[in-house]
């Protein structure tokens, strides 16, 4: 086996407000801001972030929380085995050995298509560069003006729109996207999509981010801290996103086989969950997934590649979510779908691979330009 390389493209929605902060207060408009690109001013969730949060929920789903976090704690370090979907994947620190790296890269989360409010209700914005940056090819739209995607009729054909505060003439369409991946955004927010330059679409999302008050408690008292008013930033919810995940298997090992089948988290009819419950039905390997044999060499198989592991991770921020305020109901991301990029940085299309819920192939009937 050689060493080989390989990028997978994950779609992601924001199910919640998205708070990634940049970890201290600075002066401007709001106490609490979130990270930021430095060239487009948009905001980002940092790939550092995702994959401490990736690891922990993986650690977690596979029954190795020794193995989530730095693994310096005492009476919770790495394991190291080289067995272990986590350590294998993520890597591990050991005092004496040294320990090793991991073998994924996780990229930042960056924005494809944010909502803003319309007189039309809401629709989603996009720029030339964040469309060709997450493989989804060039288009031009004028300064100032913009382009209709999709095939929604709410939108006016030919009356000016606007976008938040701002008003936009309109400039056509712009061609339809075919691509597997765009086809797994949902449709009510593909159908609403308007291409904007990339400088209006910075300006458009920094004046449309969710800004929130909020009030620091004293734990003493239970009452409102003096001046303790602040606010923060958010991404907000239905941003869609995509991130690059690099998987570079150095160690060129065939994964192992763990003790059995690992079987999602099931939520019952009180909405509780139950962590590993065959209810769940199998995670790794699992059944419906021709590629995921159950055995191998008459064993039970637990994970294939650590892009397995990376999924399993990433399933659970649906639910537990990424960043601060948490516990004021921010955070949740949803895994839309996942594709590998090809040698010549596009996108495959149908994606391989993948279970055919979403079927890529069929050809979309969208109105001409
Ligand atoms: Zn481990």
């Amino acid at each position: 086996m050689t060493h080989d390389p390989k990028t997978y493209r994950f779609f992601l929605m924001t199910v919640d407000p998205v708070h990634v902060g940049t970890g201290g207060a600075r002066l401007g408009r709001v106490d609490n801001p979130i990270v930021r690109e430095p060239g487009t001013n948009l905001p980002k969730i940092p790939g550092s972030s995702l994959h401490g949060v990736i690891r922990t929920y993986a650690a977690h789903r596979y029954g190795k929380p020794q193995c989530a976090g730095q693994g310096q704690q005492e009476g919770r370090k790495h394991c190291g085995r080289p067995t272990c979907p986590i350590c294998y994947t993520f890597g591990y620190a050991r005092d004496r050995e040294g320990g090793r790296a991991g073998v994924v890269a996780i990229g930042d989360a960056r924005i494809l298509l944010f909502p803003v409010y319309s007189m039309v209700g809401p629709v989603w914005v996009t720029g030339p560069l964040a469309l060709e940056a997450a493989g989804f090819g060039s288009h031009q739209v004028s300064p100032g003006k913009a382009r209709w995607g999709g095939t929604n009729s709410e939108l006016p054909t030919d009356k000016p729109l606007n976008l938040g505060w701002l008003m936009v003439g309109r400039e056509g369409n712009f061609p339809s996207i075919t691509n597997a991946s765009w086809e797994d955004i949902p449709e009510q927010i593909r159908n609403r999509v308007v291409l904007v330059s990339d400088k209006l679409f910075s300006q458009i999302v920094n004046s449309n981010l969710e800004v929130r008050t909020s009030v620091a408690i004293n734990p003493e008292t239970g009452a409102a801290k003096e001046g303790a008013l602040f606010t923060y930033e958010a991404i907000p919810r239905a941003t869609i996103l995509w991130m690059d995940v690099v998987v570079s298997d150095y160690r060129d090992k065939t994964p192992w086989q763990n003790q059995g089948i690992i079987w999602k988290a099931y939520q019952d009819n009180q909405g509780e969950w139950h962590d590993n419950d065959q209810r769940g039905g199998p995670l790794y390997p699992d059944t419906n997934n021709p590629s995921q044999p159950e055995t191998i060499n008459g064993q039970p198989r637990g994970w294939k590649s650590p892009i397995d592991v990376i999924q399993a991770g990433l399933e659970w921020t649906e639910h537990l979510g990424v960043g601060g305020m948490g516990t004021r109901g921010f955070g949740r991301i949803r895994k839309l779908t996942a594709c590998p990029v090809k040698a010549d940085g596009t996108l495959d299309s149908p994606c391989p691979n993948e279970d055919d819920a979403h079927g890529g192939t069929e050809d979309t009937e969208e109105s001409s330009p």
